[in-house]
């Protein structure tokens, strides 16, 4: 199924600043929450569908990237994982507290098995942070890889005991005298965290929050047409949080290796084709690489130098499915550096002769209107 456009979904101008980002989103959550609208799958996909669109479109970074490359830039291919592939409740949840500046609206309002119990106590795991270095091949055609990564995982064989500082409540309370009676006043307790629990026994190599630094191997789908610089989000891939918080991102920065015989520009690929004189007078055929194999063109006699063919659609599928780029050959005659006495004799010949003297502006285009042809 097609996604909807983020601005759409939330009903907001592709200017709309962050307060209006934020109105939009809190209009739809409040009307499509589950809590007032148990067994409605419809008002579900559309709070997830909001919140999706809220996490991507506050954030400058993610919306920078959504405004350039659209649901690909976010996504990659289909079924890659990237970040915007659905969020869980927990994500939405934890998401609140920005949107409704501080509290969540939903906590004790809809009761206590409400949505503020599905939040989760910890905090988000961090965002991890790679850099894959593609060629030329694998950016035209897209590549799965496999990747080693460190990150941090909830460790096995961890055991749990009450804290003792809150008595396993998570909070502080305290009571205060002031005129109008007494007040009691909750805090988080500093020691669990809020947790209630705090680590008992833990594993080698485990540390304070219950996480272990592991090597795991994680595989990644990249589509064809990225760029250098380029950074693709796979989310829930970085480490895991503390105390059951929800993992951060696997950030994947695109680098390119580049290639020596065929330079990309834009979605174009440049390739410079060196002739030899005799064909480029009387013509002939040759065979190019692109980046599908080989393809054979024909080269016109009487071929200038700095001629420039196009082959349509042999360039890098755009990110964002508009198309395909071209491959723009480059003719370079190429000028002997050094000849035999016979050769020397045969060119003396061709010298003065009256087809071998320039004509520019006669037989062929200026520079600047070829430049003004294909750019
Ligand atoms: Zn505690």
């Amino acid at each position: 199924m097609a996604k909807r456009d983020y601005y759409e979904i939330l009903g907001v101008g592709k200017s709309a600043s962050k307060d209006e980002l934020k109105k939009a989103y809190r209009k739809i959550a409040i009307k499509n929450h589950p809590d007032k609208n148990p067994d409605n799958p419809d008002a579900e996909n559309k709070f997830k569908e909001a919140a999706e669109a809220y996490e991507v479109l506050s954030d400058d970074k993610k919306r920078q990237q959504y405004d350039q490359f659209g649901h690909q830039g976010m996504r990659g291919a289909a079924g890659g994982g990237f970040s915007g592939g659905g969020m869980s409740m927990d994500d939405i949840f934890s998401q609140f507290g920005d949107v409704f500046g501080g509290h969540n609206p939903f906590e004790g309002f809809f009761g206590g098995a409400g949505g503020g119990g599905r939040r989760s106590s910890g905090r988000r795991g961090s965002n991890l942070r790679i850099k894959i270095k593609l060629s030329l091949d694998e950016i035209a055609h897209g590549a799965e890889k496999k990747i080693k990564v460190n990150r941090l995982v909830v460790a096995d064989g961890v055991t749990y005991k009450d804290c003792k500082t809150c008595g396993g409540t998570g909070q502080m309370r305290k009571v205060v005298n002031t005129m109008l009676g007494q007040m009691v006043s909750a805090s988080t307790c500093h020691t669990c965290n809020g947790n209630g629990k705090i680590i008992d026994k833990r594993p080698a190599g485990v540390d304070s929050s219950g996480l272990l630094q592991k090597e795991e191997v994680i595989d990644i789908k990249i589509p064809g047409g990225v760029g250098e610089g380029m950074q693709l989000s796979m989310s829930g891939k970085g480490n895991h949080g503390p105390n059951g918080g929800p993992a951060g991102d696997l950030l994947i920065l695109i680098e390119e290796k580049p290639d020596e015989v065929l330079k990309r520009d834009g979605n174009n690929i440049v390739y410079d084709l060196h002739l030899n004189f005799v064909d480029a007078v009387l013509g002939t055929s040759v065979e190019v690489p692109t980046i599908d194999g080989k393809v054979k063109i024909k080269i016109d006699p009487g071929t200038q130098s700095g001629k420039i063919l196009r082959l349509r659609g042999k360039g890098i599928n755009d990110i964002n499915g508009y198309g395909a780029g071209d491959q723009l050959i480059h003719i370079n005659i190429w000028t002997p550096k050094q000849v035999s006495k016979e050769e020397q004799k045969a060119l003396e010949l061709l010298k003065d002769s009256p087809n071998f003297t320039p004509k520019p502006g006669k037989n062929d285009k200026s520079f600047i209107d070829r430049m003004k042809e294909f750019f």
